[in-house]
């Protein structure tokens, strides 16, 4: 828990009405230069005509913890973290949800009645678009990568009802313990497959999910090391990749006749997450994917 050297929050509620004082949020990583979020969730700001600000910080891990009680003294309602802070903020924070503390990984917080809860709203923001193609209860998930990206898909799968996941992953330290994570955590049963050649899914999957960094900008046509002709019709084939949104997994899943789900609509569920637990008011998605496409181009 941050150390607190005055009780802001009592502060705060002797404070009059918020007049001409914004309601702030924020993001704090390093490096912080190519972060969208702020332009997607100020527009959203913007279109909801919020007096609200969402001021993306460069904030190195030395200086975590000092943003963090900086944001309590100005009474931020919140922020994201993102790399290399999800992991080490939670031991700055009052209480963790359910899902984060399994997962790992804090990568939204929420300032309520002066206390920092940590939420992971990456996993929850894929499960939203999941919800959009198919019904996650009973599915067989195929996630490729363990790091944050995966962990946090394979973990809000299972919570979401998915019957079962399979980890794929170089690393089998990594890939293992996800697996374990699931099956141990979850009502889910989880297995890892070691990632030694090409790997082709199973009949019974009907998820498959890239939650590598394989593919990103300015690698848009990388493709993960997965036999195309094991992608049935019918299967969804999800990317975590935000930019480009139309990796190359997606369009040759298209071709192959599964319906598909891009990184951008994981990244817009994620800041709506953001600013409903923030604000307590819903966002225009529309507008924030607007925004995020325009910026990728
Ligand atoms: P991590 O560094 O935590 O994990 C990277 C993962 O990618 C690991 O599992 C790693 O495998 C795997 N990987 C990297 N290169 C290769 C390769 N050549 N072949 C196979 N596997 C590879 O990163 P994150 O999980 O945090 O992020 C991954 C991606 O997810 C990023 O591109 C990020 O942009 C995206 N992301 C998107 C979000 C969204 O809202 N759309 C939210 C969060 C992340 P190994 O363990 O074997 O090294």
């Amino acid at each position: 828990m941050v150390a607190r050297t005055k009780d802001y929050q009592l502060e705060a509620d002797m404070a009059p009405a918020r007049g001409f004082v914004s309601l702030l949020t924020g993001s704090f990583s390093t490096p912080a230069t190519d972060n969208p979020t702020v332009a997607m969730v100020e527009a959203a700001y913007a279109a909801m005509g919020l007096d609200a600000r969402y001021v993306n910080c460069d904030v190195p891990p030395s200086g975590l913890a000092d943003a963090v009680r900086g944001a309590l003294a100005m009474g931020w309602a919140g922020f994201n973290c993102s790399l290399p802070h999800k992991v080490a903020v939670i031991d700055l924070l009052d209480e963790v949800a359910a899902s984060a503390r399994i997962i790992g990984a804090v990568n939204c917080v929420v300032v309520r009645d002066g206390r920092l809860v940590g939420e992971n709203t990456d996993g929850q923001g894929f499960v939203e678009s999941l919800h959009t193609v198919v019904d996650p209860a009973g599915a067989h998930v195929v996630v490729f990568g363990a790091g944050g990206a995966g962990r946090a898909v394979a973990v809000e799968s299972a919570l979401a009802g998915a019957s079962s996941v399979t980890v794929v992953n170089r690393d089998p330290v990594r890939g293992r313990e996800l697996a374990a994570i699931v099956a141990d955590q979850t009502p889910a049963t989880a297995t890892y497959t070691p990632w030694t050649a090409a790997y082709a899914v199973p009949d019974e999957a009907t998820v498959v999910v890239n939650a590598t960094s394989v593919g990103l900008a300015p690698h848009g046509d990388a493709l993960i090391d997965v036999d195309l002709a094991s992608l049935r019709p019918g299967v969804v084939v999800a990317d975590v990749i935000p930019n480009p949104p139309r990796t190359r997994l997606l369009r040759e899943a298209e071709a192959r006749g599964c319906p598909t789900l891009d990184g951008l609509g994981m990244l817009v569920n994620q800041g709506v997450l953001g600013i409903r637990l923030w604000t307590g008011q819903e966002p225009d998605p529309a507008v924030m994917r607007r925004t995020l496409a325009g910026i990728f181009g």
